[in-house]
């Protein structure tokens, strides 16, 4: 067992080590950290739902009804008519025929692209996909062609090389991708699809209550309803519990009832996050104020920011990369702003490529006016400090 402790070093040496901070309070826009309020700007609470008190109250009253775990898996006897509501209600929220619900998100990629593609199969993967869809490429076993990141061209040329192939083909892509704040071209995707007659999948993780009518995610933003094979979401982020699911057609939904792996053989998710997600879904569907508010504060950031002189990269969401150079300086930019009060931990390589290490602000509908005018001011104090501005 040698080869640990080498290992740890090695990520210490390299500045590949992850500090873990631990919160002392709720998730909120002000969270507590070392006994110390600070304000939270790495948290993927989009919309501040994860301690808000309707949420809290429906996961009391479903514990009150149904106890804690669900005892099983979904297909012996882990079924609640909960998740069954939940799936009804996301059908509906998402525009879809149907819906299926697993325990992540990462385990609805896991779950999905092996029940889809398989070994003799090809799948082609944007160069910036989330870890969860590389592991679920791996885990199917087909053949992945990675095309450089949104590059449509370059996937055509795949696509085309591979025309007369008789096997099955699969598109998969991040619907928005989380270190840089971008969206795909997703009706670029779908007309190639259409051409070439391959299926695509979305992975809506960082969509989902941010883009579109009241947060239906990105194929509602493109109006792309009954063009895309797979919608993957996630509660975890803007719904803010814990969760994931797949919306799609009936068809595939029943696949993956009978062959999604982590549906079969790890147990359902618990009764309190059912009934918070689906409180969730109702606070979007009754009003999109939540989400607009969200969008409010990330365009005034983004703005404030670069008129600061900052660098907020390419986003085209309320995620905003604060580009900074080096990993070294990065971190040492987050635990400055970290004495100031502001909570933003700085991404490096090798979750983003060499030299563009950032500090990635997430904006939340939680932060007021007064909350993003403090951060700003610490970060024009630092960013001067530092000789970025
Ligand atoms: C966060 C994330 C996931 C994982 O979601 P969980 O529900 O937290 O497991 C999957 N895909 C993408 C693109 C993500 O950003």
């Amino acid at each position: 067992m040698e080869f640990i402790a080498k290992e740890i070093e090695r990520l210490e040496t390299e500045g590949l080590y992850n500090q873990i901070r631990t919160l002392e309070s709720g998730q909120g826009a002000w969270v507590t950290i070392e006994g110390e309020e600070v304000l939270n700007f790495c948290s993927n609470n989009y919309l501040g739902l994860a301690a808000d008190p309707r949420l809290v109250e429906a996961a009391k009253e479903a514990i009150d009804e149904y106890g804690v775990g669900p005892g099983a898996v979904r297909t012996i006897a882990g079924t609640l008519s909960l998740h069954e509501e939940l799936e009804e209600k996301l059908t509906e929220f998402k525009k879809a025929e149907a819906t299926i619900v697993f325990q992540s998100g990462f385990n609805a990629n896991l779950a999905t692209i092996p029940a889809l593609v398989g070994k003799g199969d090809i799948i082609y993967s944007d160069a910036l996909n989330h870890a969860s869809i590389i592991d679920g490429c791996r885990l199917s076993g087909a053949k992945v062609k990675v095309y450089g990141h949104d590059k449509l061209d370059e996937l055509e040329e795949l696509l085309i090389e591979d025309q007369d192939k008789d096997c099955k083909q699969l598109i998969v892509v991040d619907g928005v991708f989380s270190m840089d704040g971008d969206i795909a071209d997703l009706p670029g995707i779908a007309k190639l699809a259409k051409k070439y007659d391959v299926m695509t999948m979305v992975d809506d993780a960082h969509g989902e209550g941010v883009l579109g009518s009241h947060g239906r995610g990105i194929v509602d933003h493109f109006d792309l309803h009954g063009q895309i094979d797979v919608e993957v979401g996630t509660f975890s982020k803007a719904l803010g519990v814990v969760g994931g699911c797949v919306s799609g057609s009936k068809k595939l939904i029943e696949l993956l009832k009978q062959q999604g792996r982590p549906f079969l053989f790890s147990s359902a998710p618990t009764v309190p996050d059912m009934a918070a997600v689906m409180e969730s879904v109702n606070i979007l569907q009754e009003s999109d104020e939540l989400v607009q508010k969200l969008w409010d504060n990330g365009e005034y950031f983004t703005e404030k920011m670069e008129q600061l002189g900052f660098d907020t990269g390419e986003s085209e969401t309320p995620i905003t990369p604060v580009m900074i150079g080096t990993a070294e300086k990065a971190a040492e930019f987050s635990s400055k702003l970290l004495d100031e009060q502001i909570f933003a931990q700085s991404i490096g390589f090798p979750t983003v490529p060499k030299n563009t290490a950032r500090i990635r602000v997430m904006i939340s509908a939680a932060h007021s006016k007064e909350d993003l005018d403090f951060a700003l001011e610490k970060f024009e104090k630092v960013g001067k400090e530092m000789g970025l501005i």
